[in-house]
């Protein structure tokens, strides 16, 4: 067909979803990788739990490792409390592009700032880049290899207070073991694992809760 999955995605959204109606952009994206083809957005079923994690932390400034095509963005930035931030990582330009016009269409871009490149790469940015003080809630969702790298970042780069809170997608399936061993072995983290299934499917797989005790 010539356009890619996160294109296809795109097009569902301008074709079904409400425009600016968060919950119509994240149900029409559902509905696509459901029924049409799957996507790695953390879906449904995951997506409740981060609802409820995200209502329950109500974090003023947060930050998303992995954005794709917007998905958990768009999820995430309408439940935020009023004048909080959320600062979205992705590196690949072409689900960036797409990610811009998801969250648009979604109205919620006055809550969010899109970063384009290497979380390796920014995260030691964040303070000069973005005023970053600390992050109240970090929403780990990229390439499973990076959550413990990244992890080690953050604190290395004084962005995790006492307090501070990791939220893990994908421990389970495809797995990230040695950020699991790290969070649950560590003294410096209390950690709770959600248990759930991967996106659109039946296969196990959950979110790991992890807050930052400095
Ligand atoms: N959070 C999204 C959602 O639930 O809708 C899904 C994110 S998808 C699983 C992972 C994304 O992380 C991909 O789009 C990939 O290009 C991006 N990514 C992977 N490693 C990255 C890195 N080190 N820095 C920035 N983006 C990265
Ligand atoms: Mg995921």
């Amino acid at each position: 067909t010539g356009s890619t999955r996160p294109e296809r995605i795109l097009a569902a959204v301008q074709r079904k979803a409400t425009k600016g109606d968060a919950r119509s952009v994240v149900n029409t994206i559902d509905q696509y990788c459901r029924y049409q083809e799957w996507a790695m957005n953390v879906g449904d079923e995951k997506g409740a739990i981060l609802d409820s994690i995200v209502c329950e932390v109500k974090p003023s400034v947060m930050l998303e490792l992995g954005t794709y095509c917007g998905y958990s963005t768009v999820r995430i930035a309408s439940m935020l409390p009023p004048n909080a931030r959320l600062l979205t990582l992705e590196f690949n330009p072409a689900y960036a592009a797409v990610a811009r016009q998801v969250i648009a269409w979604a109205g919620v871009e006055d809550k969010v700032v899109l970063i384009e490149g290497p979380s390796g790469d920014w995260i030691p940015k964040m303070k000069e880049e973005f005023g970053v003080t600390s992050f109240d809630l970090v929403f780990l969702d990229h390439w499973k290899d990076r959550y413990l790298p990244d992890t080690k970042l953050m604190e290395e780069c004084g962005l995790l207070r006492t307090g501070s809170i990791l939220l893990a997608d994908n421990v389970i399936c495809p797995g990230t073991p040695e950020y699991l061993e790290y969070v649950r072995g560590s003294p410096r983290y209390e950690s709770k694992y959600f248990r759930s299934h991967l996106e659109y499917t039946r296969v196990e797989d959950g979110l790991e809760k992890s807050v930052f005790l400095g």
